[in-house]
């Protein structure tokens, strides 16, 4: 059931395994308006030096880094913070980082939240396309999982278990809505599976639930353009569903950009059930507050200087 693509004429080929670490060749803006906020912001990813991970830059604040203890929010999308400044939907940039492999970036950011394209990776894989990626003299750390780590909250579960090489997900979904119900996929995850498979998955959402978000603040900036929405039974979206299995597979990019926020690839398997941003985010502290449960590995030598 696992699938491995290869990757054919891709402009960012990622072997398995990669060894060294990897940042932009130069610098590429993007610019949208975030699907809760409906603030525009202006967002420039740059090249980071080695050890320096994915780093936030708000207009104004002290830089901080996309990692679990910096998470401020988890409601239906993932927000960092330390301090004043916050960013919020990072989840869908950090996945396209970890799907490339890209380890070191610095991300600066005028507004708020992360533009919302179209409620997908696809945009951010186009923009480290256009930017190229290059391997930096040093080598990648990984964070392999050795024993299992389960956090659960009625009735839904997210778990990492060891694996021998890279991550896999498997993610199932279970919605009464027939539009939905019950959707399970397994992918192991590299850049060629992450950009076919994966990278495209919007955004998706219940009509009935937007009336009910926008009251609490959230979802305002969202539409047709950035959001797949759904009634009981049909999709309102003329254009249909990108995969017939859309929304269990966005889900899987979320949860590849959750699980970026432990600053580190991570190597094993993550299973989860009805899982969303707080439970992947929980998992992750879960796996990283266990010293026995993980251990940091490096797996490639660094270049003589
Ligand atoms: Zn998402």
């Amino acid at each position: 059931m696992f699938e491995v693509l290869q990757e054919p004429g891709s402009p960012n080929p990622l072997p398995r395994g990669a060894k060294r670490q990897r940042t932009l060749e130069r610098p590429v803006s993007l610019s949208g308006v975030g699907v809760h906020s409906n603030v525009p912001a202006r967002m420039t990813l740059n090249p980071a030096q080695a050890n320096t991970g994915i780093v936030f830059a708000p207009c104004n604040a002290p830089p901080f880094a996309a990692l679990w203890t910096n998470v401020v929010d988890t409601t239906l999308r993932t927000a960092l913070g330390d301090g004043g400044a916050r960013v919020g939907t990072v989840e869908h940039l950090l996945s396209a980082c970890a799907g490339l492999g890209i380890d070191n970036l610095r991300v600066e950011i005028d507004g708020p939240e992360l533009p919302a394209f179209d409620g997908s990776a696809a945009a951010f894989v186009e923009a480290i396309d256009e930017a190229g990626c290059m391997d930096l003299p040093a080598s990648r750390r990984t964070l392999k999982v050795l024993h299992p780590v389960r956090v659960q909250h009625n009735g839904c579960f997210a778990e990492f278990l060891p694996a021998e090489q890279d991550l896999t997900l498997d993610i199932e979904i279970d919605f009464a809505a027939p539009v939905i119900g019950r959707q399970r996929r397994i992918f192991a995850i590299d850049s060629g599976t992450f950009r076919r498979e994966l990278s495209r998955a919007r955004s998706f959402g219940f009509l009935r639930d937007l009336a009910p978000l926008q009251a609490r603040g959230l979802g305002l900036g969202a539409s047709l353009e950035n959001t797949v929405a759904l009634l009981e039974d049909a999709v309102l979206n003329s254009e249909g569903l990108r995969f017939p299995d859309e929304c269990v597979r966005h889900k899987m990019l979320d949860a590849l950009g959750d699980l970026a926020l432990a600053g580190a690839p991570i190597i094993g398997l993550f299973r989860s059930y009805r899982s969303g941003h707080a439970l992947n985010v929980a998992a992750v502290r879960a796996l990283l507050s266990d010293a026995s449960a993980f251990r940091l590995e490096s797996i490639g030598a660094p270049s003589p200087v």
